[in-house]
């Protein structure tokens, strides 16, 4: 069996170029409307869950971050400007406790 290859951060957090020249509102109703398809397969999940919606549930959430991160990368933040931008929010948390348990390995 072939060993996956690992994704980058880059990889991971790519923004949509094509939407590179979307204005702050169409970007906002992007993200309000992966938000409401998270909603959607939340409600789905939580009333029957099954194997395909977790799944679907997690794409559906994927989204949000793309769109997010498109959002970020249209803003001018390229990849380095971003992880500046996630270094400050994990700091902040990690202030907040939030990854208590994370740094313990729970
Ligand atoms: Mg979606």
């Amino acid at each position: 069996m072939e060993k996956e290859k690992s994704l980058t951060l880059e990889e991971l957090l790519r923004p949509c170029v094509k939407f590179r020249n979307a204005g702050i509102t169409e970007q906002m109703e992007k993200i309000a409307e992966e938000f409401l398809e998270v909603d959607e397969a939340s409600e789905k999940y939580v009333v029957s869950p099954s194997d395909f919606k977790k799944k679907h549930l997690a794409m559906e959430i994927a989204d949000v971050i793309v769109s997010c991160v498109t959002y970020l990368h249209n803003l001018g933040y390229d990849l380095a400007g971003r992880k500046k931008i996630y270094k400050e929010i994990y700091k902040k948390n990690d202030i907040r406790d939030y990854y208590k348990d994370y740094r313990k390995g729970e």
